[in-house]
């Protein structure tokens, strides 16, 4: 049964946020998503989520948050840098974006606030978590824990995929009935190539991965 109450949702318009939008939508009686362009090197990202949102037929709001990628120096955001293909053993990859999921929550949860929303639903994962470290659960719940300290509020951050792998997360999707929408119009690719993306880089490969077991043992079924 669905709680009669709403919840906004950080949608990049991939596979694990658009997979969380209708796990929203199956849970709450409302659902909105939010996006941030952060300067991210692929614009496409914006537009997809804006795609996935109106297709889930939620209200959709880009928030500008470009001083990030101005503050960072990264693989997504600066095209100097040439991406890692492989993380490095002693280090975060160059596709880690500093603050980025601290950020894009604190802003989600000012929006939510203004709107009279307690729910956020972010698609973290510290099962395949890619060595980032705010994407990890204990990271969520002391955001969590400071964002209701902050603004005196009764916040809960949803984060349905934090113990799945890609295969779990490609599980989930068809479960939710949307397997073909996230396999053919999401956005994962580090390089802005939509649905099964450019193959190569780590993004890329991970969604394959995972998308390789899951067909493989859903054929077993
Ligand atoms: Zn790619």
């Amino acid at each position: 049964m669905k709680q009669k109450e709403s919840a906004l949702v950080c949608l990049s318009g991939g596979q694990d946020s658009t997979t969380c939008l209708y796990w929203a939508l199956s849970r709450f009686e409302k659902v909105e998503a939010v996006c941030f362009a952060y300067g991210q090197k692929h614009s496409l990202e914006t537009e997809v989520a804006r795609r996935m949102a109106e297709k889930a037929g939620v209200p959709f709001s880009l928030l500008d948050v470009s001083l990030l990628g101005k503050l960072t120096h990264n693989a997504l955001t600066d095209s100097s840098v040439v991406m890692d293909k492989e993380k490095p053993a002693d280090a975060l990859p160059n596709t880690f974006v500093p603050g980025r999921n601290m950020l894009f929550l604190t802003l989600a949860a000012i929006k939510a606030y203004e709107s009279g929303i307690r729910h956020l639903v972010a698609g973290v994962s510290q099962a395949d978590f890619s060595g980032y470290p705010d994407c990890r659960d204990t990271f969520i719940r002391s955001l969590n824990v400071s964002l209701n300290l902050a603004m005196d509020a009764q916040f809960v951050i949803h984060t349905p995929l934090m113990w799945l792998d890609k295969e779990g997360v490609w599980a989930l999707a068809d479960e939710l009935g949307v397997f073909d929408l996230v396999r053919t119009e999401t956005l994962t690719c580090y390089n802005g190539v939509i649905a099964d993306g450019c193959g190569e880089c780590p993004a890329c490969r991970l969604r394959r991965r995972g998308l390789e077991r899951y067909l493989a043992h859903r054929g077993q079924k």
